[in-house]
């Protein structure tokens, strides 16, 4: 019988802003119920649509310091001016639980993870171009065009950092994307390093039968 360690897989995604990754997430959310996404805390203001505790944890910056000094979050990282960080909890408890958890961040955040937690899995998602990038990041229709060009710069100088990921999806076709996304975090199940118990084990009995 096959024998799988059923602690949940820590991944994180990272993605230039408008390489849909917001939307492939709730994708891979509706389609598979194997996975929890971790709810981040930022000091930025809510967008028009977006709800407390539902897409961020919504702070103030005296507030987000006090999480820090606090030792509640897993990493934190400023972003065009304001702060995000992952509230270490919630990770945790579903980790045990068996989920698969998702962090979506940036790549500083995703740095500090594999570093604390090297097995942590790494996937990019990329856009199709830079014109579709920017086509996207315009019309979203709720940044400024100073934040927009802010965050064309910053996708520049995230663009060095790609290759430190483990995978990089193409978000050009949305079904095919959340597949592709899933086939790679169920995999990670199967590594030496997440299955080192049950490795041990076939190890150990393998010698006692030598004995
Ligand atoms: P946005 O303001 O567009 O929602 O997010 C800006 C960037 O912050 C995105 O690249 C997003 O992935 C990242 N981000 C969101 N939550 C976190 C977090 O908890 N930690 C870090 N390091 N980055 C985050």
């Amino acid at each position: 019988m096959q024998k799988i360690n059923n602690r949940g897989i820590l991944t994180v995604v990272s993605g230039f802003a408008g390489s849909g990754k917001g939307t492939l997430m709730n994708r891979l959310l509706e389609d598979y119920d194997c996975y929890a996404l971790s709810i981040s805390a930022t000091s930025r203001s809510p967008r028009p649509a977006e709800k407390e505790g539902v897409s961020y944890f919504f702070k103030t910056r005296e507030e987000f310091e006090r999480m820090i000094a606090n030792d509640e979050l897993l990493e934190h990282a400023e972003y065009v001016g304001n702060y995000y960080g992952t509230p270490k909890e919630f990770v945790f408890s579903k980790l045990d639980e068996g989920f698969d958890v998702i962090l979506e961040i940036e790549i500083q955040g995703a740095m500090q993870i594999r570093e604390k937690f090297p097995d942590t899995l790494l996937v990019f998602v990329m856009p199709p171009g830079a014109q579709e990038l920017k086509r996207r990041l315009t019309g979203r229709g709720t940044e400024t065009p100073d934040v927009i060009e802010k965050r064309m710069k910053r996708a520049a100088a995230e663009s060095e950092g790609i290759e430190k990921y483990d995978y990089i999806v193409i978000n050009d076709d949305i079904d095919k994307c959340t597949k592709q996304l899933h086939g790679i975090i169920q995999a990670a199940h199967f590594t030496p390093s997440h299955q080192a118990e049950f490795i041990k084990e076939v190890r150990k009995e393998l010698q006692d039968m030598e004995e």
